[in-house]
Formats: C-alpha cells, sequence, structure tokens
C-alpha cells in the first residue's frame, strides 16, 4: 500500500544547476546606459558606472557574434579585468565563447573600417 496520500501527479522537480548557473549570469548583468559609438580599436567597453559602449561596426558582425560582444561587455560590469574569474562568467553565459572569439579575432579586421 502506497501509504504518501499522493494524488499529486507533478513530475519531481529537478534542478539544472548548470542552467540555473547560466541563467543568472546574464540576469544579474544589468546596465545603466548603452550607446552605439565610435571606439576605436576596441568593439566595446564598459565604464564603472555601468555604463556599455558597443563600436558602430559591432553591427555588421554576424548576430551571433554580436551576442559575444555584448556578453563580453556585460561580464565587464562584475569583473573589470580578463582574469580567469571573468571568463568563468562569459563561459556560463555562453559556453561557446571561445569558438565566437575567435570567430571575431579572424572576421574582425575585414569588417573593421577606417576611423
Ligand atoms: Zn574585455
Amino acid at each position: 500500500m502506497d501509504n504518501r496520500g499522493s494524488s499529486d501527479l507533478r513530475a519531481p522537480k529537478v534542478k539544472n544547476v548548470q542552467d540555473e548557473d547560466q541563467q543568472s549570469a546574464t540576469r544579474e548583468a544589468s546596465y545603466s546606459d548603452l550607446k552605439i559609438m565610435s571606439l576605436g580599436y576596441r568593439w566595446g567597453s564598459c565604464s564603472i558606472g555601468g555604463r556599455l559602449n558597443i563600436h558602430w561596426a559591432t553591427m555588421q558582425l554576424p548576430p551571433d557574434l554580436i551576442d559575444y560582444v555584448l556578453v563580453h561587455e556585460l561580464a565587464h560590469l562584475h569583473v573589470r579585468n580578463h582574469a580567469e574569474p571573468f571568463w568563468k562568467r562569459v563561459r556560463l553565459a555562453m559556453p561557446d565563447y571561445t569558438a565566437r572569439r575567435n570567430r571575431l579575432k579572424q572576421l574582425g579586421p575585414d569588417l573593421w573600417l577606417p576611423e
């Protein structure tokens, strides 16, 4: 006899820690302002006050590489430098970031227009 008295047919909730980490890596990033501008040799920048600047040339990139630039700058809201904690945060939001970063390095110089 089943003495759990169960009339609840819902499946048990299984925590997916990786999914939660991935979601929080992007959800916790909020910026105060976003500007599209000329940034010289940089795709983007992030100020201490949470202002993101994205180079207008970024808009020439394929959408998945634009996403990489945005995730990269959003991660800088939490970690200013490029040390391991920074890349860990980028990886949580975008597990395939290494492939995208490599494509950006290859593709970027072809799209860049002179200032
Ligand atoms: Zn950076």
